[in-house]
């Protein structure tokens, strides 16, 4: 069993009270790790360290290219270390050893891509209406930033914040998932080797209602950024408002997958099994509405069903699992309970809708993948995020209506549309309101593309150029260059 502590200043340190919380695997629900368990006072501590270290440490006046390189050396490390920390990842969260090692080559990816622009963004010379002067924009870091992440990947969204918040200049207290630390904190490990300097990085473990709110609620803190669930991001603008700190909030979705006759059927059914059941389904852009053109729905409905009793459910170690465990009892209950309602609306359990029998998947926090036909628009699974491996199924006749059944939604995070009338594709992406859709794929995304939601996904945007965006301020430089400017006051 693990014993691990926070990292506070460049020092591995328990919580002040001492207290602790066990890591459980949700494969069996043996405990792996003991981490110490913060309360808000080792957070406000965090919080100094980072406000001193942005105000008089070095990190934020190298040049970028030095930052870059430290991010450079980061991404090498966790390419070395990938099988390593992706079984951690495994042991944390359930989801497959193959997947965890996609998430590790992804991260990689994501250091590699930030620790590239780290010295691309000099800012710009604009032109100025005022003659004999010069006129520039400058980007800054903007200072201590606040990074709260979810446990269903847990290492690639702490990624997705600490790249650009480091390639930027900042400082920060990164708060991990209270049940899912063991990834951010080897990772943690790794950016001490490379030498990112004390006080840059902290790493606070605990509950997110004493120790993230601290971080949202804080004056110290410039900028804070979350993922995770509606009602805690609702909170956390809430906390924010104080000193008006700079919020980017990436929240949930209800994503649809529109597939038209004309799609590639094969290939439309395989996807929408990878769009809804990968990692069981806890995935914020998991394609859990199918919304299906009506001619070809049973048959496609049938298809689905039968390669959905062949999933291998088991442990994310074993070669052939193909889904693992939910991630805690909790959420066990909760998908359990969206499935019990959706009957009782009058959707159709057509397999699944309940934990396996299989006696050696007993300990762990299992649900059988899932599908429920004959959805209507105003039933909870429809409207609400399960984030388990539940499908639900709508039917379109018409374009319109296909693009009326996708967009209606609390949601805007992402969808796919399957046709092979690439006008038709076009005119629907368009017409989607989401921030990522894809035309006869599901799921890819890639740090150089940006990633975030419309209406109630989320504010701002994580990974690409604008990813960066989202660490820096901007500032106005104008520079006379007359000896005599020429002032109202002045002018004659
Ligand atoms: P959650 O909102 O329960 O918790 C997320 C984090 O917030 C955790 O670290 C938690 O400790 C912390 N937290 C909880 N209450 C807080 C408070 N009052 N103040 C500050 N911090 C607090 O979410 P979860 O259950 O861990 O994750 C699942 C959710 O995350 C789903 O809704 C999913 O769609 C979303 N998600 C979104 C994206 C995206 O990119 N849009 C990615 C992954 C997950």
């Amino acid at each position: 069993m693990l014993q691990k502590k926070m990292y506070l200043n460049g020092e591995w340190v328990d919580a002040r009270s001492g207290e602790t919380r066990e890591i459980i695997n949700p494969y069996n629900q043996e405990v792996i790790a003991i981490v110490p368990e913060a309360d808000v006072e080792d957070a406000k501590q965090a919080i100094k360290i980072a406000r001193e270290a942005f105000d008089n440490g070095e990190w934020s006046h190298l040049p970028g290219a030095e930052r870059g390189h430290k991010l450079f050396l980061l991404a090498e490390k966790i390419e070395e270390n990938k099988q390593e920390l992706a079984e951690l990842e495994t042991l944390d969260t359930g989801k497959t050893v193959t997947e965890s090692i996609a998430d590790m080559e992804d991260i990689a990816g994501v250091f590699r891509y930030f620790a590239g622009l780290a010295d691309k963004d000099g800012g710009e010379v604009i032109e100025s209406p005022i003659p004999h002067s010069t006129s520039m924009v400058v980007r800054e870091p903007v200072g201590v930033c606040g990074q709260i992440t979810p446990w269903n990947y847990p290492l690639l969204q702490a990624a997705w914040k600490l790249a650009p918040a480091l390639a930027a200049g900042n400082t920060m207290v990164i708060k991990p998932s209270e049940i899912t630390p063991l990834t951010t904190i080897r990772v943690t490990e790794l950016m001490e080797e490379v030498g990112i300097p004390e006080g840059v990085v902290n790493v606070v473990l605990g509950p997110g209602a004493t120790v993230g709110n601290e971080l949202a609620e804080s004056e110290e803190v410039d900028l804070i950024s979350f993922t995770g669930g509606g009602a805690t991001g609702r909170k956390i603008m809430k906390a924010a408002a104080g000193n008006f700190k700079k919020i980017a909030l990436e929240l949930g979705g209800k994503n649809p997958n529109v597939v038209f006759a004309d799609a590639d059927f094969e290939t439309a059914v395989d996807q929408a099994l990878n769009a809804a059941y990968f990692h069981a389904g806890q995935v914020c852009s998991a394609g859990s509405r199918l919304i299906v053109e009506e001619s070809i729905k049973d048959a496609f409905v049938k298809e689905l069903v039968e390669r959905t009793k062949g999933v291998k459910l088991g442990s994310g170690f074993e070669e052939d699992t193909e889904m693992g465990p939910l991630i805690s009892a909790e959420h066990l209950a909760k998908v359990e309970r969206y499935v019990e309602i959706g009957q009782e609306e009058g959707a159709k359990l057509l397999v699944g809708g309940s934990r396996p029998e299989d006696p050696e998947l007993q300990n762990g926090f299992f649900y059988l993948p899932t599908i429920l036909d004959g959805c209507t628009r105003d039933m909870t699974v429809i409207q609400e995020e399960i984030f388990g491996p539940v499908i639900t199924v709508e039917t379109f006749k018409t374009e319109d209506e296909a693009i009326e059944l996708a967009n209606d939604s609390n949601y805007g995070l992402a969808g796919a549309v399957w046709t092979n009338d690439m006008y038709k594709a076009n005119r629907v992406t368009r017409a989607l309101r989401m921030g990522t859709t894809w035309v006869n794929d599901f799921h890819p995304y890639f740090p150089q593309a940006p990633w975030g939601g419309y209406k109630q996904s989320g504010i701002g945007r994580e990974l690409g150029h604008i990813g960066l965006e989202e660490y820096q301020e901007t500032k106005h430089i104008f520079q006379n260059l007359d000896p005599q400017p020429v002032h109202w006051f002045t002018k004659k």
